[in-house]
């Protein structure tokens, strides 16, 4: 069985790589490098002592993707591919709908034509926007509040409406909370480009020295400490929901063929929490200063993860100390990221 991993080299892909390759499936990446480096491809294949195919192109190339699909006789895609800072996308909006929402429907097309119709798609907690009632369940109204958000809105709708035309089709939706932490190797993790814009990146960055402190959006929420409370789920049990999600995927049947699962804790941390359980980690201080609240942000955002343990047989096993601990293994083992 050969799997199709779009953006395999980023981030999530990457470790979903090695998932997937230990689990015994083929893999084809396809990537087009914009936010990645193949050398977390090389050290994927490290860890599982297992080869994948490298494709480098763009999923809104539909020719190629269609080309690939056949020639590698893929069963199955798993979609990371796409664009996901929020900030970033309410200065270029047209970016963001370019990347994920037609970069998906050349993909869905490209599928259709080479009679793949089995997906799995990252989405994230970002489509339910302001919290009504918490835990977040899926059935919570889904009202993003930025150009990001409502990129992975359109996408889920068009699935629904796609596995709706169509009983082959076979989709699971996995909206993420907040995916941290790297691979218990420390040869792969994260990687962000210039200044990060999410907290555990930022946090490490003041850790190991590179920046400063950390600016801390808020301490006036109503929240136990004041600051923002969030989900933060391991990248590894992350991306070990997909292969339970992918094998979910035979048990569905034509009338219900689209799943939208959570995938997080059901626990939340706050800012200063998370400060303190990486200190803990790292045997460093982070410096922080409390600054104005972001625009934007929701004070708590937590999941409900009864669905995903009763559809997918998975909840999440690692605890917030694994989290910061693989992330300090990963950044002292590579303090310039994969440019090392
Ligand atoms: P990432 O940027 O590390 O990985 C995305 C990969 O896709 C990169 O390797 C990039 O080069 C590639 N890519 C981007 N546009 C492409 C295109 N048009 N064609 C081919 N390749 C392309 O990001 P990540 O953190 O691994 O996120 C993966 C997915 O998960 C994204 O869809 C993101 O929206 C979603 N997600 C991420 C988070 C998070 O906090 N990291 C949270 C919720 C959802
Ligand atoms: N945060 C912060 N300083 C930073 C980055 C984030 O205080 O430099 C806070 C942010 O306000 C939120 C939490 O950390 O309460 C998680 O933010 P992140 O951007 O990582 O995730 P998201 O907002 O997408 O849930």
């Amino acid at each position: 069985m050969t799997i199709l991993i779009t953006g395999g080299a980023g981030y999530i892909g990457s470790h979903c790589c090695v998932t997937f390759l230990d689990a015994g499936y083929d893999v084809v990446v396809l990537d087009n490098l914009s936010n990645s480096n193949t050398a977390s491809l090389t050290r994927a294949e490290e860890i599982s002592g297992r080869k994948l195919v490298f494709e480098q192109g763009d999923v809104r190339d539909q020719a190629t993707v269609e080309t690939l699909l056949k020639r590698h006789e893929c069963t199955a895609v798993i979609h990371f591919a796409g664009l996901k800072a929020v900030g970033e996308s309410t200065r270029y909006p047209l970016a963001y709908y370019d990347n994920n929402v037609i970069g998906t429907h050349r993909l869905l097309s490209a599928m259709a034509n080479a009679g793949v119709r089995d997906l799995i798609f990252s989405s994230s907690a970002t489509v339910y926007g302001e919290p009504q009632q918490l835990p977040l369940t899926e059935e919570h109204s889904l009202n993003p509040v930025n150009p990001y958000g409502r990129t992975k809105l359109i996408v889920e709708d068009m699935l629904r409406d796609l596995a709706a035309s169509d009983p082959g089709w076979r989709i699971g939706i996995l909206r993420y909370f907040n995916p941290v932490g790297a691979h218990a190797s420390g040869l792969i993790g994260e990687d962000p480009l210039g200044v990060p814009n999410n907290l555990m990146p930022f946090i490490t960055q003041v850790a190991s020295g590179r920046r400063e402190k950390l600016n801390v959006f808020g301490n006036d929420y109503e929240t136990r400490d004041g600051t923002g409370v969030r989900d933060y789920i391991h990248v590894v049990d992350l991306v070990e929901g997909h292969l339970r999600a992918y094998h979910a995927l035979s048990n569905l049947d034509g009338r219900d063929n689209c799943f939208a699962v959570n995938l997080g804790t059901g626990d939340g941390y706050s800012v200063l929490e998370m400060v303190k359980a990486f200190e803990r980690a790292s045997n460093r201080i982070i410096s922080y200063d409390f600054v104005p609240r972001r625009a934007g942000d929701v004070a708590e955002c937590f999941a409900d993860t009864k669905k995903a343990q009763e559809l997918l047989s998975w909840s999440a096993e690692r605890e917030l100390h694994n989290m910061c601990e693989d992330t300090w293994n990963w950044v002292c083992k590579n303090p310039k990221g994969y440019s090392d």
